[in-house]
């Protein structure tokens, strides 16, 4: 009996399970596919905030694999609704992350202030991105100082590259905690919100599993709200986590081995 035969749905990461860089993994979309012929559903679920679900689902459908916009959910998906629980919808915010992320807060109805407001920010919003410096550095540490609520997508502190591990959120995150002082509420993986919006999206079924790279995030979080968790080739050497996997495979083609 194969793994994939003990689950009906599969919330499933895409950084290092189904993709590097947006770059698809060997098997990767054939076995998505299969599974997906076989009746199971997916949820994919990212901390990867930088590009809108609707923009990483086309990338997906480019890709081969069948699903519709509601089928992926994101760590900015689940910092929106909580900023908005936290401050308002409209709220005035110090926002720091890709242009993609910055939009999606935006639509979402915050205020992104310009520099010379950022003394009026309700809350700092933060997301890594390739562009960071100094300046947002400055304005994020010295509201955080003031005593603004400080909320990320993520406390990753690297993500997936076809080259190597990059700096993640988490590196960024770091940097501002260290300069003020403070500390942040993450939205993403580990957390619940992301596990619980991905639960919702496949209709609460019983025989669910979590697909992942990483033990702290992907399968501790998973495991916390009662959800099987499948380590996808994570590298989980000198981790510290106590959490075991209730199964570990290479890569995805093994779920039909
Ligand atoms: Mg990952």
């Amino acid at each position: 009996m194969s793994i994939a035969e003990n689950y009906d749905a599969f919330l499933c990461d895409l950084d290092g399970v189904v993709w590097l860089g947006h770059e698809f993994l060997p098997g990767a979309v054939e076995t998505i596919r299969e599974l997906s012929g076989d009746g199971k559903d997916f949820c994919f679920v990212t901390n990867n905030p930088r590009l809108a679900p609707a923009d990483q689902a086309e990338l997906l459908r480019r890709g081969g694999i069948a699903v519709g916009n509601h089928q992926v959910v994101s760590a900015a998906s689940a910092l929106i609704r909580l900023a908005s629980e936290r401050h308002g919808d409209g709220a005035p915010v110090i926002a720091i992350g890709t242009a993609s992320f910055l939009k999606q807060l935006e639509d979402a109805g915050f205020e992104l202030l310009a520099d010379d407001r950022a003394g009026s920010a309700r809350a700092v919003l933060v997301s890594g991105h390739q562009d960071f410096d100094y300046n947002e550095l400055k304005l994020a540490s010295m509201a955080v100082r003031r005593g603004v609520d400080l909320i990320a997508t993520s406390n990753d502190p690297t993500m997936p590259m076809p080259d190597g591990l990059w700096p993640g959120s988490g590196a960024i995150l770091a940097a501002i905690e260290t300069a003020s002082g403070g500390r942040a509420t993450t939205a993403g993986k580990p957390e619940p919100a992301l596990f619980e919006a991905g639960l919702d999206v496949l209709g609460r079924p019983q025989r669910v599993a979590m697909l992942g790279d990483r033990l702290d995030t992907d399968i501790a979080g998973a495991q916390a709200c009662g959800i099987d968790g499948i380590l996808v080739g994570g590298d989980d050497a000198g981790s510290v986590s106590s959490t075991v996997p209730k199964w570990k495979i290479e890569a995805l083609p093994d779920l039909l081995a």
